[in-house]
């Protein structure tokens, strides 16, 4: 059986398939993507598809330390709608 490629969550710090994880990406121009398809070129980091993850993160600043950069306000909303939005 192949292995599927896993990553940890901001959040829980927990491993995972990567494809359960939801992607957000900086490329090299400073920009922060949610990558919905796992595809986008640049730096990446993971988070669960659940909210409490996503608050955990918040609150910790986490994604901003991964990513080295400043996280705006609606990227943490888009990212709340990705995870309710299903
Ligand atoms: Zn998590």
């Amino acid at each position: 059986m192949r292995s599927l490629p896993q990553r940890t969550c901001m959040g829980c710090n927990q491993k995972k398939d990567k494809k359960e994880l939801i992607r957000i990406v900086k490329n090299k121009n400073n920009e922060i993507f949610i990558d919905k398809k796992g595809k986008l070129e640049g730096r990446g980091a993971y988070i669960c598809d659940n909210i409490e993850c996503l608050d955990k993160v918040i609150k910790t600043k986490r994604l901003e330390k991964v990513l080295d950069t400043k996280i705006s306000q609606e990227i943490y909303e888009s990212l709340r709608g990705v995870i309710l939005d299903k």
